[in-house]
C-alpha cells in the first residue's frame, strides 16, 4: 500500500484542475482513480486492481479525508482533497468553455436523465455524446462504444473497482479522453440524492454524514477503515511489509 501513497497527486486542488485543463487542450489522455481508504483496501486484496493504481498511466487523487491523513502520518504531506463530485463539476466547466465532447456512463437510468437534463441546463456548449446506464448486461459492449465516440471526458459511475477495471480495459484503445471512475457522484450531480451539508464537508465529517443517511454502508466503511487504519500505523512503524 506504500506504493499508493508514494504515488498520490500531492499538488493543489487548483493546480490538479490546470493540469487537467492542460491535458483537455492537448488531447492527452488522463485515467484518474479518486481515492479513499477503501479504494487502498481494495487495492492490497485484487491484483487487478492493484495494478491499476500502481500502473504509469494512472493518477491517484486523494479523494477521502482517510487518504489524507494517512498520508501525512506517513510524512507525506498532502495539500488538498480532490474529491470526485468537485472535478466532476469543474470538468463540466472546462468542456462547457471549450466547447468540448461528454459521454456519461453509469447509475439508475433516471438519474442519468436528471443529470443530463442539468449538465443541458447549465453547460450549454458542452457536446453530449451520449448517456448509457449503469446496469445494461454488456458493460463492456458498451465502454467499447463509447471509446469509438472519442469523448474528451468519460465520466464512469459504476462503484468502485469495477469503474476502474472496466476503464482499463478499454483506455489503451482510446485515442484520447480524460477518463474518470466517479463512484456515486451522479446520484449527488444529478440532485437525485443529497451531498453533505457544508458544515459536514468543512469539518471533514462528510463519512458520517454518508453513514448517517445511509445505514447500509456501516458494514463496508467499518471493515475498510478499521483494516486500512491499522495498515497504516504498520507502514508508520515500518513492520507492514510492503515494498
Ligand atoms: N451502479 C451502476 N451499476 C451497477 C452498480 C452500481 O451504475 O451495476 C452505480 C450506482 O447506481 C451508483 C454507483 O454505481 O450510482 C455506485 O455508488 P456508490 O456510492 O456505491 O459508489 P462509491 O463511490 O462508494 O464507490
Amino acid at each position: 500500500m506504500k506504493a499508493y501513497f508514494d504515488k498520490i497527486y500531492k499538488g493543489t486542488y487548483k493546480e490538479f484542475v490546470q493540469k487537467i485543463s492542460e491535458s483537455l487542450d492537448r488531447e492527452k489522455k488522463e485515467f484518474i482513480v479518486t481515492a479513499n481508504p477503501e479504494t487502498f483496501m481494495i487495492g492490497d486484496s485484487n491484483p487487478a486492481f492493484d495494478s491499476i493504481l500502481r500502473a504509469d498511466h494512472t493518477t491517484i487523487v486523494p479523494d477521502g479525508i482517510g487518504v489524507v491523513k494517512a498520508a501525512n502520518m506517513l510524512g507525506i504531506p498532502l495539500k488538498d482533497r480532490i474529491t470526485g463530485v468537485e472535478l466532476c463539476q469543474d470538468l463540466l466547466r472546462l468542456l462547457d468553455n471549450k466547447s468540448k465532447r461528454l459521454y456519461l456512463f453509469g447509475a439508475r437510468e433516471e438519474v442519468g436523465q436528471a443529470l443530463l437534463k442539468k449538465i443541458k441546463g447549465t453547460y450549454p456548449n458542452i457536446e453530449i455524446l451520449g448517456y448509457t446506464d449503469g446496469y445494461v448486461q454488456e458493460k463492456e459492449r458498451a465502454m467499447e462504444e463509447i471509446v469509438k465516440k472519442e469523448p474528451d471526458v468519460i465520466l464512469v459511475a459504476l462503484g468502485i473497482p469495477h469503474q476502474e477495471l472496466l476503464i482499463d480495459k478499454y483506455y489503451e484503445r482510446a485515442s484520447k479522453g480524460i477518463f474518470l471512475g466517479v463512484g456515486g457522484s451522479f446520484d449527488v450531480l444529478s440532485g437525485m440524492k443529497k451531498r453533505a451539508p457544508r458544515i459536514f464537508i468543512k469539518c471533514n465529517m462528510e463519512w458520517l454524514y454518508r453513514i448517517v443517511s445511509e445505514p447500509k454502508r456501516i458494514g463496508r466503511f467499518y471493515k475498510s477503515n478499521v483494516r486500512f487504519i491499522k495498515k497504516v500505523r504498520l507502514l508508520q512503524r515500518g513492520t507492514g511489509h510492503e515494498d
